[in-house]
């Protein structure tokens, strides 16, 4: 793969059906990146990985169930410390850690104009999520600029608020940050940072500008030109704020509504769920570009042009 860098691909039972994690070699052990979810195997896996290496730590890229997920039984199983961002790991107790947070997100989703049937479909599918995801409690904390083990951390907000990526010798563990094939979800929820997509265009600019040469992502084949990758995912986000733009006019439409044409109108409610976070991230970077105004009316978020 690449000097002192292992992959480990754990399955996934939801689609793409795989996760990578990273193992990078050190003077006291290895560092895993990420752990999958928490699967009724995961403990022997890592188990089997802590009798084949020394696990000295684990670092956590995003607290999204796919990747924070079997942070406890890594932990458990290697008996290695847990390292994750401060605002992620803030982020990850109060949506996992958090009896509250399906009636949170489905009431934010009603607000932005989801049917009541498909907002409450949307908090099953949010709950089906929870036995899979046992985040490590009290994680040493990371910011930019630390180092682990050899390893600059690099904040790369968007995907997630708190997403975190290693860079070395110019090679990024990219988590979720840059995907090969598909474009990483950016969505608007409760909770988080007011502009994720705007973050995100920053984020893939400090990217290109680092000079990569390879970028190893969570998901699918490494990255031979992350630059050039981030470039075209920042093109693939101004086109679709022109499309989002041009779905609005003087009538209040809710991101429910501008959902519809750009994704179309038949969607699983999972896939809805992640249609509207998305679609909503795309109207908040417009009203900050100035190029749409947000309103609103008695619990209703809606938006129009500007
Ligand atoms: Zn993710």
């Amino acid at each position: 793969m690449f000097e002192g860098v292992a992959r480990l691909t754990l399955p996934l039972p939801m689609k793409p059906g795989h996760v990578h994690c990273y193992l990078l070699e050190g003077a006291d052990g290895w560092t895993l990146v990420d752990t999958g979810l928490a699967l009724p195997d995961s403990d022997e896996r890592f188990a089997a990985l802590a009798r084949e290496l020394q696990i000295a730590r684990i670092v956590v890229t995003h607290f999204h169930p796919d990747h924070v997920g079997g942070a406890e039984q890594a932990r458990e199983a290697t008996g290695a410390a847990v390292f994750q961002g401060e605002l992620d790991y803030a982020q990850c107790v109060h949506v996992w850690g958090n009896d509250e947070w399906p009636r949170v997100i489905a009431t934010w989703f009603l607000r932005h104009g989801v049917p009541d049937p498909v907002a409450n479909e949307l908090l099953e599918a949010g709950s089906a999520y929870r036995p899979f995801i046992r985040y490590a409690p009290d994680p040493v904390p990371l910011r930019a600029g630390d180092s682990v083990d050899g390893w600059d951390v690099a904040e790369l907000p968007g995907h997630a608020d708190g997403h975190l990526g290693l860079v070395r010798d110019g090679v990024l563990i990219a988590g979720d940050h840059l995907l090969p094939r598909i474009t990483p979800a950016v969505g608007l929820y409760p909770d988080s940072r007011p502009d994720p997509l705007g973050d995100y265009l920053g984020s893939l600019e400090r990217t290109a500008a680092l000079g990569l040469r390879l970028a190893l992502p969570g998901h699918g084949d490494p990255i031979d030109d992350p630059s050039g990758r981030a470039a075209e995912i920042v093109e693939h986000h101004r086109r679709r704020l022109d499309e989002t733009e041009a779905g609005l006019d003087e009538t209040p439409r809710t991101g429910y509504d501008v959902s519809i044409p750009l994704f179309g109108a038949d969607l699983a409610p999972a896939a809805r769920r992640f249609a509207v976070a998305e679609t909503l991230s795309h109207l908040e970077r417009l009203v900050s570009e100035g190029r749409a105004r947000r309103h609103e009316n008695e619990g209703r978020v809606s938006y129009t042009d500007s």
